[in-house]
């Protein structure tokens, strides 16, 4: 059997480099996404291929449609999609609304929604039997401030992965015939770079009091989460958005 391929973009660092681990130990063939850090791409290709497993690193910013398209092109030479984590995502320094200039705002827009659409897009034509696919699974990637809003720190980020659970929904039922499953997962505080790309590499540490279960996540623990969902374990679950958040 060829092994089917699943595409994760953003999967150098953080949740997507854990998801990428997870998904080629489950024998998937892995596509690893990746903005500028070909270094880190490199060390999860490195690291799949020393358990056993396959992957390969491809450069593309998912705020380029013609990064996004080559990278469904060649992930095609690879074998038969079968999964999709839209999982690149950015966030921006702290800040109130009155202080986000236009220009912010559209690049957050364009890589974490325009992105994430333009990917499932790509992801359908080829997975869907309506195109002649086998089907598959897309699992997006929300956030808690999707519930929570971020008032004070980032409410344009908050207002991206709105449009994430909304989209998730509704393509979940426009592909639901078509042997695709769509879903998504919303991370709490996790253990990532994320922060410090925001100006606030503490941020997710000193707010772990405010989590129920008192502490911050794991890469790995959501991982898991987006493995299971991707499985035959989850064969049933489409249009669900999964909290993986502590309670928060
Ligand atoms: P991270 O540690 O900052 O890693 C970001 C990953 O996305 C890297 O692999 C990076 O590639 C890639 N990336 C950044 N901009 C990109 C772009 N324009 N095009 C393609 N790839 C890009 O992030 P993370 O914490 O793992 O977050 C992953 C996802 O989970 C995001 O969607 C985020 O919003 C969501 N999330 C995270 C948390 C959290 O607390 N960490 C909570 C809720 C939701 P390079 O290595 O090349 O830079």
């Amino acid at each position: 059997m060829t092994a089917r391929v699943a595409v994760i973009t953003g999967g150098s660092r953080g949740i997507g480099r854990a998801t990428a681990l997870a998904a080629a130990k489950r024998g998937y063939l892995v596509c690893v996404g990746y903005a500028t850090n070909e270094a880190a791409a490199d060390e999860v290709v490195g690291r799949v291929a020393a358990e056993g497993g396959r992957a390969v690193a491809i450069r593309c910013d998912v705020g380029s449609e013609a990064d996004i398209v080559a990278l469904f092109e060649a992930a095609e030479r690879l074998g038969p999609l079968g999964a999709l984590v839209n999982n690149a995502g950015v966030v921006d320094a702290t800040a109130r609304l009155e202080d986000m200039s236009a220009a912010r705002i559209q690049r957050m827009m364009a890589i974490n929604v325009t992105g994430s659409l333009v990917c499932a897009r790509e992801a359908v034509k080829r997975m869907s039997t309506r195109h002649g696919g086998r089907g598959g699974v897309i699992v997006n990637l929300s956030s808690a401030a999707a519930r929570l809003g971020s008032p004070n720190t980032y409410v344009d980020y908050a207002a991206s992965k709105g449009a994430i659970d909304t989209f998730t929904h509704g393509l979940a039922q426009e592909v639901a015939a078509e042997g695709i499953r769509v879903v998504a997962v919303r991370p709490g505080l996790i253990d990532t770079d994320i922060h410090a790309s925001g100006g606030d590499p503490e941020r997710a540490h000193r707010l772990s009091k405010s989590v129920p279960m008192q502490r911050v996540g794991t890469a790995e623990e959501i991982a898991n989460a987006i493995v299971w969902l991707m499985s035959d374990e989850a064969s049933y679950v489409t249009g669900s958005i999964l909290d993986v958040s502590g309670g928060r």
